[in-house]
């Protein structure tokens, strides 16, 4: 079995350098995340708030922490004053709860409006006209704490590339519409988060700007 060092030194080569690499730590200790870190390793990416609050403290102050997984609002506070950014905005009221929190921090949170394409009823997410509608309401024009920089997905769970091809392509699309109407006046909003240890390599071709990759840099989870 390779080292997460090797893992994290061969996924950072197959790259291109215009897609940054998360790699996803949930459920992994600390040590293995230090591990990543000592191969050069910078953004970490967390889906569960407690988890990722308690290993803040414990690593560098250089990592840039990515939160990807569904957030409840009477967690926001656990992770707002030193998150980098949310992947996972998934309501107007979960914006809205960012937005006070971070005003509460003293910060500005960078995040990504939440992109519903998969097949799964399950996922969260908006669809493209639920973010027009998120966007133009006065409620977002007032939020000054949070900052759009782009859009995540993911692609349908299926052994089905093609479909997950398409799934990365409409999510792209969804991102290069919403900058053209929407952001065309702001180059923050640039960030398309999509692909994961099964699926990086189309999410790459079809566009990505952030790879979120947990299972193939540290091996399988133990929930
Ligand atoms: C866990 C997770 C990942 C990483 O999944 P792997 O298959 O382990 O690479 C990516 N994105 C989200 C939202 C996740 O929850």
């Amino acid at each position: 079995m390779s080292s997460i060092r090797e893992n994290i030194e061969r996924i950072t080569m197959e790259l291109p350098d215009t897609v940054r690499l998360i790699a996803v730590s949930k459920f992994h200790p600390v040590d293995a995340l230090m591990q990543a870190y000592d191969a050069g390793q910078r953004l970490f990416g967390e889906n569960r708030a407690q988890e990722v609050a308690q290993k803040h403290p414990l690593m560098p102050p250089d990592v840039q922490w990515h939160f990807i997984g569904h957030l409840q609002t009477n967690k926001v506070k656990m992770i707002v004053p030193f998150v980098s950014m949310i992947h996972s905005i998934d309501s107007l009221k979960l914006l809205k709860a960012v937005d006070a929190e971070a005003e509460r921090a003293h910060r500005v949170v960078d995040v990504l409006l939440q992109l519903h394409v998969a097949q799964e009823e399950t996922k969260f997410g908006f669809t493209i006209d639920e973010c027009r509608a998120l966007i133009d309401s006065g409620d977002a024009a007032a939020m000054l704490h949070v900052r759009f920089c782009g859009v995540m997905g993911m692609a349908s769970n299926t052994p089905d590339a093609a479909r997950v091809r398409s799934d990365f392509r409409a999510i792209r699309a969804t991102f290069d519409a919403l900058r053209a109407s929407h952001f065309a006046d702001h180059p923050e909003f640039c960030e398309v988060s999509m692909g994961m240890s099964h699926d990086y390599r189309i999410a790459v071709d079809e566009g990505s700007t952030m790879v979120r990759i947990g299972t193939s840099i540290f091996g399988e989870r133990q929930y």
